[in-house]
């Protein structure tokens, strides 16, 4: 049998973005950026690909998916290590030690292994996102809207921009999802400092999570609010909830 055949088409690229939003008046609150913007095109075999609504918990935590692919949220395989780099030229003293607590955050609540391929100098923009599904590693560091696509003419209360880029299969079984890359770009010109609430490391964990699959939930009480919580300096139990389910709990993805 052919590879031709038993991979029976290769779904389209789909991308989905989210922005972490500085403290702000409710009434100023925009909706929550771009949560589900999952471009759907070339899905085949009546599979549908949609934006996660809010999950909650029996405890009241709650957590949402950026996309759902036949009734699962589309995740990394947990089984292959995620490789990432960092791009710390214009990064605060000490912030490769805030990504690396951040990423550490992220692989213990996923039960996935991360794998720290050093810095890099490449922006962390759309171009490093890949354009086979052939996983690449993710890209996390600061840089601002000159040089970065993700943080182009986003307003000043925009702290960090994540894109993911996931592959759908269409097999004779169903469709197989995985995501395959991810960039994280962090503002620079923000002042913040390396840990506790409103802290770099808090805007990475966020992001990350955006890169690991999760969307904004409507609870202001998880660090996946879309507007940063002030007072969280970490993970919370909707957060954590939802990253257990993109992870090794759910088995592997052949892809
Ligand atoms: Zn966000």
């Amino acid at each position: 049998m052919s590879l031709r055949s038993r991979v029976l088409r290769t779904l389209a690229v789909a991308t989905t973005a989210a922005a972490v939003l500085a403290p702000v008046p409710a009434s100023a609150m925009a909706a929550p950026a771009a949560a589900g913007a999952v471009e759907t095109r070339h899905v085949s075999g009546g599979h549908a690909v949609t934006a996660g609504a809010t999950i909650t918990t029996a405890t009241g935590a709650s957590y949402a998916f950026s996309a759902v692919v036949g009734g699962k949220p589309v995740r990394w395989n947990p089984c292959a290590a995620i490789h990432w780099r960092a791009n710390v030229m214009r990064a605060p003293l000490g912030g490769l030690g805030a990504l690396k607590s951040a990423v550490a955050s992220v692989a213990a609540a996923t039960g996935t292994t991360w794998v720290f391929d050093g810095t890099t100098t490449a922006a962390p923009s759309s171009s490093w996102l890949p354009t086979t599904s052939t996983q690449k590693p993710v890209l996390i560091g600061w840089t601002d809207g000159t040089s970065s696509d993700l943080l182009r003419g986003k307003p000043s209360s925009v702290l960090g921009m994540t894109r993911t880029t996931w592959f759908g299969r269409s097999t004779a079984t169903g469709t197989v999802a995985a995501t395959r890359g991810a960039v994280v770009a962090l503002d620079r010109t923000d002042r913040l400092p390396l840990r506790g609430g409103n802290s770099w490391t808090a805007v990475a964990l966020h992001e990350l999570g955006h890169a690991a699959g999760l969307a904004h939930p409507h609870d202001s009480g998880e660090l996946m609010n879309a507007v940063l919580p002030a007072s969280l300096t970490g993970l919370q139990a909707g957060d954590r909830s939802g990253l257990y389910r993109l992870g090794r709990s759910q088995g592997c993805i052949s892809f």
